[in-house]
This record gives structure tokens, C-alpha cells and sequence, in this order.
């Protein structure tokens, strides 16, 4: 072997070397950090579906509330069958109103209507802050429903009554 042919493996050896050692120190180097790169996408990922999962959960389980068969108790159960309107009048109620948009108006009050007077039902509540709120009399239709209900998965059947009170403007022109 001649003098050129060793220097040049030894040459191509120390090349080789310090490529793939260079190589490894770069693998060893990066490696970590892809993998903390991808746990911290998988963490951020889980993260999101977590909250996700738990806000979905949330407001699946709001939206749950009042959907329960009073029979076997499971939600998502109710099921309308059919309403028919009980009552409907005309009252005048009073409805307090308020510049805060997160106030809750509530309807209440008395009406005389033909003679009579009656009482439309006093409900809801006022939530206002010190901020400008004013009363205003409207008329309102309220509306007697008998809701017909079962369950989807019991075939329980009960009624419920619900009572709608919704601002009558066309009480105005008659
Ligand atoms: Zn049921």
C-alpha cells in the first residue's frame, strides 16, 4: 500500500468519522428536541381537546338540565308528543326594562280586562345593577300551553303546563 492510498483512508476515515460522529452528536441533539417538540404539540393538542371535550361536556350537560324523564331519570329523554294552548288573555303587564344588556326583565302586574280583574302570575326576576332601569306597561298575550311528553327510552308519559308571556303589539290597534 502506498503512502497516498494510507493517507487518503485514513483521510476518509477521519472524514467519515467526524461526519457521522458530527452526525450523532446532531441526531443526539435534535432528537429530544422533536420528541419534546411533539409532546408539547401532543400536551397542547390534549390540551384543547380537554377543553373541548370539557366545554362540550359543559354545555351538553346544561342543555341536559330539564330533559330528564321523571320516570327513569335519564337524560335527553323528553320527548313532546304534542301541546295544545290551555288559556290565552290579554293582559297589561309591566315590564321592567334596563340599559344594561345582561338584566333580566320580569313581567308582572295586574289586569283588568272586561270588567274583571286578574291576575297575571308574577314571575321572573329583575337583575340590574344601579343602572337605569324603567318600567314599562305592555300589553301581553299569556299563553297556557299543556306540553304532552314521553320518554324515549321508558315510554313514560306525563304533561307539563307552560306559561308564555310574550309582548302583544298588535293589542294597539284594535
Ligand atoms: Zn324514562
Amino acid at each position: 500500500m502506498s503512502p497516498e492510498v494510507k493517507t487518503g483512508i485514513v483521510a476518509f476515515g477521519i472524514t467519515a468519522g467526524g461526519a457521522s460522529l458530527l452526525g450523532f452528536i446532531v441526531l443526539g441533539v435534535a432528537a429530544p428536541k422533536i420528541a419534546l417538540a411533539t409532546l408539547a404539540i401532543l400536551l397542547c393538542v390534549l390540551f384543547v381537546l380537554g377543553s373541548v371535550g370539557g366545554l362540550i361536556a359543559l354545555i351538553v350537560s346544561i342543555t341536559g338540565i330539564g330533559t330528564e324523564c321523571p320516570e327513569c331519570g335519564k337524560k335527553w329523554a323528553k320527548v313532546i308528543v304534542r301541546s295544545k294552548i290551555v288559556e290565552q288573555k290579554k293582559c297589561y303587564g309591566l315590564v321592567s326594562r334596563s340599559a344594561y344588556s345582561r338584566s333580566s326583565g320580569s313581567i308582572s302586574g295586574t289586569t283588568s280586562h272586561s270588567g274583571s280583574v286578574d291576575h297575571c302570575s308574577i314571575s321572573g326576576t329583575t337583575h340590574s345593577s344601579g343602572s337605569t332601569s324603567w318600567e314599562e306597561r305592555v300589553p301581553v298575550i299569556r299563553t297556557t300551553y299543556l306540553m304532552y311528553y314521553k320518554c324515549k327510552y321508558c315510554y313514560a308519559k306525563w304533561t307539563e303546563e307552560k306559561v308564555k308571556e310574550v309582548e302583544d303589539f298588535d293589542i294597539e290597534r284594535e
